[in-house]
């Protein structure tokens, strides 16, 4: 069971994400994580620099990344790959991984949801620093109790740093730009679901497992 997300910063793919992966036990692979916990100081600064400017990463640094996670033998019975592929040139970088680690596409799904609603969402959003759950404040259903606390493990909530609208909607613009084309490509080869990422996460949820099971 491996599996793609195509979809607009904040839809909602990190979310679907962790639900896929404790439902099914395959890990959970988010590039915009594994780029968040680099040690290197060098590599961080560069991050830094391009995250907030709302500009993605060069391929070559994300896709020795991506190569190096997918061939952990945690993925060997599948895996949910959130944030890869983010443009043509990854896509095709990914048919190359797939082929030398002898796995196949699975899933592809296209979160759809309106620019309104994400810009909402992205600025609301609050993560957990210690378990990642994602929390909205301004959606009842997932505000936590407490305020900045999670309700989960304790810890403080976190904002991230390119969580604001100036920052958001040159993101959006890259999704525009980069990601979007993506749509044809998959839509194309006929692997892609479309999935309404307007509902609530639990319906999301339903219509995505609904295809898996
Ligand atoms: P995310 O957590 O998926 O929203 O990613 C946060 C940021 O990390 C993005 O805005 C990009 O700057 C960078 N990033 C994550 N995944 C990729 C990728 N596949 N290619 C290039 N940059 C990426």
């Amino acid at each position: 069971m491996n599996i793609i997300f195509i979809a607009p910063p904040a839809a909602g793919k990190g979310t679907q994400s962790k639900l896929i992966s404790n439902k099914y036990n395959i890990p959970h692979i988010s590039t915009g994580d594994l780029l968040r916990n680099i040690s290197d100081e060098k590599d961080k600064e560069y991050i830094k620099q391009q995250t907030q400017l709302g500009k993605l990463i060069s391929d070559e640094f994300i896709v020795k990344l991506v190569y190096k996670a997918l061939s952990d033998s945690s993925c060997d019975n599948g895996y949910i790959l959130d944030g890869f592929p983010r443009d043509i040139n990854q896509a095709i970088a990914y048919e190359d991984i797939l082929k030398k680690l002898n796995k196949k596409l699975g899933y592809v799904f296209l979160l759809d949801i309106s620019y309104d609603l994400i810009k909402q969402r992205v600025v609301g959003r609050l993560n957990c620093s210690k378990c990642g759950k994602i929390y909205n404040t301004f959606d009842s259903l997932s505000k936590p109790t407490i305020d900045n606390i999670c309700d989960d493990c304790g810890s403080a909530l976190v904002k991230r740093d390119d969580d604001n609208e100036k920052t958001f909607k040159k993101r959006y613009d890259t999704y525009l730009k980069e990601t979007a084309p993506l749509i044809s490509y998959y839509e194309r080869k006929g692997v892609l679901h479309h999935i309404d990422a307007s509902k609530s996460v639990e319906e999301i949820f339903e219509s995505i497992d609904t295809i898996l099971k």
